[in-house]
Parts: C-alpha cells; structure tokens; sequence
C-alpha cells in the first residue's frame, strides 16, 4: 500500500482496540510497541550494546532485557535515557519502515502506522496522515488502572511523561473520539477509512 496512516493517542486511550476495528475492514498494522521490543530481543545487536553500557544488570538471568531495571535506571539519569533512546529510536525506524513495506492492506491503498511515540519521535515523517485516539485523561487512567496492575500513582506518572491531549490533537488530521461506546467507535472508523480511500484514490 503506498500510502501510511499514523494511529496515535496516550497510554490506554484505545490504539490496539481502533486498530483491530481497522482490521475488520482489512487494514494492515505495524505495532510500533512490538517494534520496539523485538528490536531487543536476545541475540540483536541492539541488546549486545546495552549490555555492554549497563552491565550484567540489565539482563534477566535468561538473558532477556530487565525492563523494569532499565526504566528506572534511565528515569533516575537523564544522559542514561538520552543515550538509549540515540541508540534505539533510528533502529526501530529502520525497522517500522522494513516491516510497513512487508505488509500492504490488499487492495486497499493504505497501512496504519500505530505508535504512542508517533509524535514524539521522527516517526511521523513516516506517514502521509495523523489520526489521533482522544479521550479524557480520567478515561484514559480509569482504562488503564482497570486493564494493567498499575497504580495510579504509576499511570499518572505515565501521562505527565507524555504529549499533552492538546497538543497531541493540534496535530490530528483526523481524531477519534473513543470516550464512547465501541459501535459508536466502529462508526467514526468506518468514515475515517471511506474517506481515506477517497483521499488515497
Ligand atoms: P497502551 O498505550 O497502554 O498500549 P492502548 O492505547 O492500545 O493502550 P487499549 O489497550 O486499546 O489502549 O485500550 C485500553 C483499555 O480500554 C482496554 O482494556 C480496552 O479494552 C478499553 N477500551 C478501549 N476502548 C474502549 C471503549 N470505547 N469503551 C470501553 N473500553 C474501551
């Protein structure tokens, strides 16, 4: 598909459930989340380095990336996270673009991009269009809360790291407003696509 939709929105504001209604009208999607773990998995590169920065520390006894260990450590030196994020951010672009070429929508002429760095990264010159996920923050900690094990203390801490709801929706050439029902949902997409296709003829 030549052409490249972002689908972005905070932590727990809807990404994997608006793009699995994507899904049912055939769109493809690359998950810029499982990108980003897949470029560190046991045996890349990626991960050799890390090692090789942190220590043994920052590798489960199975050899596995200590996420948890590596989120703190980086949240408590600032250099640490810029570091990382050097070295990371343009592999798992270089491997967004890779995967996005391996999986064209058939006969529909776009894919969906879906990132919660979308807008916070390069990776939105690599979309021809930015669709934004828009709830309230009290639905998106509510949702959150209830699907993850986290605190709300955590989840805070999450959004007030992130892009703020206004400027994440000043930047929108489409939004969706999942603070509804899911078949209202379903509906906005379903005009979204059919005025993608429109757009993209
Ligand atoms: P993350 O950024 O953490 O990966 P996400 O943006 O992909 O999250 P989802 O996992 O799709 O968000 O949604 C968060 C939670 O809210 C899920 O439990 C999901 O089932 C629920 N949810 C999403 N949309 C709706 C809706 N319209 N009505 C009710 N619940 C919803």
């Amino acid at each position: 598909s030549p052409y490249i939709v972002g689908l972005t929105g905070g932590i727990g504001s809807g990404k994997s459930t608006v793009a699995r209604l994507f899904g049912q009208l055939g769109v493809h999607w690359v998950d810029a989340d499982d990108v980003a773990r897949q470029v560190v998995e046991p045996g890349t590169p990626a991960l050799a380095t890390i090692a090789e920065r942190f220590g043994p520390d920052v590798l489960q006894d199975c050899g596995s990336l200590d996420r948890a260990w590596l989120r703190r450590r980086i949240f408590e030196v600032p250099e640490e996270k810029q570091w990382l994020e050097g070295l990371l951010h343009p592999i798992i672009r270089e491997e967004l673009v890779r995967q996005l070429r391996g999986k064209p929508s058939y006969e529909l002429p776009y894919t969906l991009l879906v990132s919660p760095l979308l807008l916070e990264t390069n990776q939105h010159e690599l979309v021809d269009r930015v669709v934004v996920i828009d709830v309230p923050e009290s639905i998106q900690l509510e949702r959150t809360m209830a699907r993850d094990d986290n605190t709300r203390e955590q989840v805070e801490k999450i959004m007030a790291a992130q892009m703020s709801r206004e400027q994440r929706c000043a930047r929108a050439d489409a939004i969706i407003n999942n603070n509804k029902p899911l078949t209202d949902v379903e509906r906005q997409v379903r005009a979204l696509h059919d005025r993608f296709l429109e757009e993209f003829r």
